[in-house]
């Protein structure tokens, strides 16, 4: 049987090559006489493969040098927590731009260390759309503005950088990083967990500007601050080895491919396909978000019969497209469609899509 498209959100497809590689390495790396996973992080083997991982990530996303690169554990949501704790000072407010289910979140995640403002939200349009720049409200002294650049469930995706001023930006870009080339000067934080576009979930990425390092932020344990972390190179304790190992073969396999512009082309054409088989269907399938802020990575969509839902779960999936099926927060249907998703793959949701509407259209 071969492997299916698989359209999972995350953690997601990860490209056969890079799975191919960690195979012929799993019983033995290189010449270490064991796997990348049965030896010491401290060690010159795992060493190499940690500074190798960093740097070719550095070169995909364009890192500028006054950026910290930090590998966490605890996923997206960790440095959700995190981030107030090492960023805002007691009793100081911080913004919150909400466009979906991740924003809340995070906001959620900061509200027990800090006094969290909503400076936008889309809430009135059940996430539909991303408020104009000039709408949003900040408090006074705010910590730092938190958006979510690619809003996972609901589909919204920011297509251009909101201008904060003097307020740092930190954006949540779990579910687009390297999905086309970003200037990360225009940011405080990026930050990313990497079961989507980076490798397999267990690690996680904070781009974080050195200056910011600065705040003393909250009294904090050692093991969540980010200087402490920076200063012991990502590894305070037992870092995740093998999820590091296998960001690090994905990056290089980015840079292979061609870099973050050969995503972006192929990521908007993947787009293009999906979303014209929607709109395209005399309204079988419809996907609500604002056009201008539809999501390039996640694709939800509606049936408009939507008792053919579980029809089209179980022939997409003999069909070998995998994981369609909507987030409960949302129900339909969404196709995650990040790098490592083929065009051939997303093709054949496409004609899939258009022959199960004229079947039962
Ligand atoms: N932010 C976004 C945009 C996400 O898509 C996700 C996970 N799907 C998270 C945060 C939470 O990530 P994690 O499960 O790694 O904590």
């Amino acid at each position: 049987m071969p492997r299916a498209w698989n359209f999972s959100a995350g953690p997601a497809t990860l490209p056969e090559p890079v799975l191919r590689t960690a195979q012929s390495e799993m019983l033995e790396w290189r010449d270490a006489g064991a796997s990348i996973v049965e030896i010491s992080h401290r060690g010159p083997e795992f060493m190499e493969v940690a500074a190798a991982a960093e740097s070719a990530l550095r070169t995909l996303l364009s890192v500028p040098t006054d950026y910290a690169v930090l590998f966490t554990q605890g996923g997206a949501t960790t440095q959700q927590a995190l981030i107030p704790l090492n960023f805002a000072a007691p009793g100081q407010p911080a913004d919150y731009v909400i466009t979906g289910h991740w924003g809340k979140t995070a906001m959620k995640q900061a509200q027990p260390v800090i006094a969290t403002h909503v400076a936008a939200t889309s809430e009135a349009d059940n996430y539909r759309s991303i408020p104009a720049r000039d709408t949003w409200q900040f408090a006074a002294d705010s910590a730092y503005v938190h958006i979510t650049a690619n809003e996972t469930i609901h589909g919204v995706e920011f297509r251009d950088i909101p201008d904060t001023g003097d307020i740092p930006l930190i954006a949540d870009f779990s579910s687009s990083i390297a999905s086309e080339p970003l200037d990360i000067s225009k940011f405080g934080i990026v930050y990313a967990g990497a079961q989507k576009n980076l490798g397999p979930v267990g690690i996680s990425v904070a781009i974080v500007r050195r200056d910011l390092l600065e705040r003393a932020g909250q009294p904090r344990a050692d093991i969540f601050d980010y200087r402490s972390q920076l200063k012991a190179e990502s590894m305070l304790n037992t870092p995740p080895t093998w999820n590091w190992y296998m960001l690090g073969l994905n990056v290089q396999w980015m840079l292979d491919e061609g870099g973050v512009a050969e995503f972006a082309r192929r990521n908007a054409r993947k787009a293009a396909l999906l979303y014209s088989a929607i709109d395209g269907s005399g309204g079988f399938y419809r996907n609500e978000v604002q056009p201008a802020v539809r999501s390039r990575m996640n694709v939800p969509f509606f049936l408009r019969d939507e008792a053919l839902e579980k029809a089209f779960l179980a022939e997409s999936k003999a069909a070998g497209l995998l994981a369609l099926k909507g987030h409960r927060a949302v129900g339909g249907m969404r196709a995650s469609i990040y790098n490592a998703m083929p065009e051939a793959g997303v093709q054949a949701l496409a004609d899939f899509m258009q022959d199960f509407a004229t079947r039962n259209g």
